[in-house]
């Protein structure tokens, strides 16, 4: 179990600097933005989701930050599945996912092996839609 644990916590600390470098990005994007009666606001404003409903001025690329947001969301649920034990297990296999892949991919969802069964399926289906317009 010594192993799952270190697993756990180092994937982890992966997924919380994660995390951080994707607020330090909203807030130093928004930081110039928002005025300081806001900026408290900021967090339960970004958990809610609902960037427009602060006063944010003008330059500010909502659609970007909406899609920092996302990512930041995302982050945080793969914390509380990673807290209950069901982050970083490959859908098809169930095997564990490679740490490495999940540093660079947090939201992986298959091992190394099953993506590239899946993408080497995907390349014939694709092959084979092609041959079948051409034959069409
Ligand atoms: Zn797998």
């Amino acid at each position: 179990m010594v192993k799952t644990e270190e697993r756990h916590q180092r994937l982890k600390e992966i997924l919380l600097s994660k995390k951080a470098e994707v607020e330090k990005d909203i807030r130093q994007h928004l930081a110039r933005q928002i005025g300081p009666e806001n900026e408290h606001r900021l967090d339960s404003v970004l958990d809610q989701g609902d960037l427009s409903s602060i006063d944010m001025g003008e330059g500010v690329d909502l659609a970007l930050l909406e899609m920092r947001n996302k990512i930041r969301k995302a982050i945080t649920l793969a914390i509380l599945r990673l807290d209950e034990g069901n982050y970083g297990y490959c859908e098809e296999c169930s095997g564990e996912i490679e740490e490495k892949r999940l540093k660079v991919m947090p939201f992986a969802q298959l091992c190394i092996i099953c993506q590239r069964k899946k993408e080497e399926l995907e390349k014939i289906e694709r092959e084979e839609s092609i041959r079948d317009t051409d034959s069409a």
